[in-house]
């Protein structure tokens, strides 16, 4: 067996990390830029973040067979100065252009402010310029119905962004089928103890369908389970569901959505 995991920040994770999920069958993984759990001071520690991404971060995955892939972005938690976060983006298409760069993400809301809501559509502006896909963060708890709403339409209205190259990443049982009903693609970010569980997982994909979702731990400096997706695969099989099921949510699906961006070549 074999899965990917397409929502991780191996930056913050050990090797360690990275031989158990090769043990269990990960062959590959794609990290989305995100919030280091400090704001970076400057633009250019954005720079060198970006550099790890697509230059140190792919070679220490080689080592363990496992393809790296990357998201390029400024996440909202930074997006509060708009001066700051555009000489950020000035150099982000450089980094699109990398061999393991696959889009923009993960962009977002994360309060649903008003400077979080202009730096999104700005970043969703650049992913279309470039057309390139994008990776999307929704916010936690009670901001997440709001958040996701406001995520919806402000792809609508950039118009140029075909929902099928968007995936909408930490859905939940209250924002899953207004993602997947406007035509988006939906993540489910599986926690040990907040966002999915498994176990809640494993019912969304029972009451859903497994169309245009996928897993991820999207593990990362915090408490978090690297071994998510395959902890998964297991609450599958134990529920009765088949391989080609399980598959499909863990490998095919993925699969699939990032295969939109010919960079996302494992099969060569
Ligand atoms: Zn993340």
């Amino acid at each position: 067996m074999k899965y990917i995991d397409p929502h991780i920040h191996m930056v913050s994770r050990t090797t360690d990390d990275y031989r158990q999920m090769a043990q269990a069958g990960c062959v590959a993984v794609t990290e989305p830029a995100f919030w280091a759990g400090f704001d970076r001071s400057t633009p250019q520690g954005f720079y060198t973040y970006f550099s790890q991404l697509t230059e140190f971060e792919p070679q220490r995955a080689a080592q363990y067979g496992i393809r790296h892939f990357c998201w390029i972005c400024l996440n909202p938690k930074e997006a509060e100065d708009p001066a700051f976060a555009r000489e950020v983006m000035s150099f982000m298409p450089e980094f699109l252009e990398r061999p393991t760069a696959l889009g923009v993400g993960e962009i977002g809301l994360n309060k649903n402010s008003r400077n979080e809501l202009t730096i999104f559509e700005e970043q969703l502006a650049l992913a279309e310029r470039h057309d390139q896909l994008v990776l999307i963060h929704t916010p936690h708890l009670e901001d997440k119905l709001k958040g996701t709403k406001l995520i919806i339409d402000a792809v609508r209205n950039n118009g140029g962004i075909d929902p099928g190259r968007v995936l909408i990443d930490h859905v939940e049982e209250h924002t899953v089928s207004v993602v997947l009903d406007a035509g988006f693609w939906a993540g489910m970010t599986l926690y040990p103890d907040t966002k999915c569980t498994p176990q809640r997982a494993a019912d969304i994909i029972e009451t859903y369908g497994g169309e245009r979702l996928w897993i991820n731990s999207a593990g990362d400096w915090g408490h978090s389970d690297p071994l998510a997706v395959p902890k998964t695969r297991l609450e599958m099989a134990a529920r009765g569901h088949g391989e080609a099921e399980i598959d499909k949510i863990s490998f095919d699906n993925p699969h699939r959505f990032l295969s939109q961006s010919g960079k996302f070549d494992i099969d060569a």
